[in-house]
């Protein structure tokens, strides 16, 4: 029955949003061939992750750089085993994100989730399962939708890989993170999220999705929370990620 109510839902969005017909940016005419339901204009605007990436987090290293780790991951351990990201998160990507996050634009989650897969599918990983960093109950009420959790099912749509949406639960948000440092942005987030129905975890690899990667507080956050629940291993990965910033002088 629920497959039946899925595959409804999918045809209304594909009646209201014809795929391929439109850019999923800008709206102008596209013919069945582009990539992602994007122009030839909008696919250029965004940062596409092609080159040299830090070897733990996956954001994307500039070739003049000569470090394997980005300067975040020199200074920080992280919980989760490795990360991988698909743009370096730029002005056309934070306006792509704030329409799929706030203006009922949830229907670019299928292209994103496609994006993903594309991402992901050429790594020597096997998930047992993928999990959506969680929203609270209270902000799924009022957007409608977690934006994570729609690319996630469309990636496990494509991959074959089970998708788990109840496991990991958000008990509350946490806000304006931006303007802590990263020991206080982690404290700020430790009792944020729960396991629930831990047994379903034990020796599990776990592949995590968020839409986005600063300095991996959250994603290491709900690692933890899933080692510590049974879980073997944790990967990560990431629409976009920050760059590779120099940290200010303390
Ligand atoms: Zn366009
Ligand atoms: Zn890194």
């Amino acid at each position: 029955m629920k497959r039946i109510i899925e595959s409804i839902k999918d045809g209304i969005a594909e009646a209201i949003f014809p795929s391929n017909i439109y850019c999923i940016c800008c709206g102008s005419l596209i013919d069945g061939s582009r990539q992602y339901a994007l122009c030839d204009v909008c696919v250029k605007k965004f940062h596409w992750i092609t080159g040299r990436t830090c070897e733990k987090c996956g954001k994307a290293l500039p070739d003049t750089y000569r470090g394997r780790t980005c300067y975040d991951c020199m200074r920080l351990d992280h919980v989760f085993e490795k990360g991988f990201s698909c743009l370096t998160y730029g002005l056309h990507e934070r306006e792509v994100l704030l329409d799929h996050k706030y203006n009922g634009k949830g229907y670019l989650a299928a292209k994103f989730g496609d994006i993903l897969y594309d991402r992901i599918s050429c790594e020597d990983i096997h998930p047992d399962v993928i999990i959506p960093v969680p929203i609270s109950a209270g902000r799924l009420k009022k957007r409608g939708y977690n934006q994570s959790a729609l690319m996630a099912r469309q990636l496990s749509k494509r991959w074959g890989v089970p998708i788990d949406e109840s496991l990991l639960v958000r008990r509350k948000e946490t806000t304006l993170l931006r303007s802590l440092n990263p020991a206080d942005r982690r404290l700020a987030l430790s009792d944020a999220f729960a396991v629930k129905a831990e047994h379903r975890l034990t020796g599990k690899c776990v592949l995590l999705i968020d839409d986005i990667y600063t300095t991996g507080a959250t994603v290491d956050t709900c690692s933890s929370v899933l080692m510590d629940a049974g879980a073997d291993k944790v990967y990560v990965l990431t629409l976009m990620s920050g760059g590779n910033r120099r940290p200010k002088e303390e």
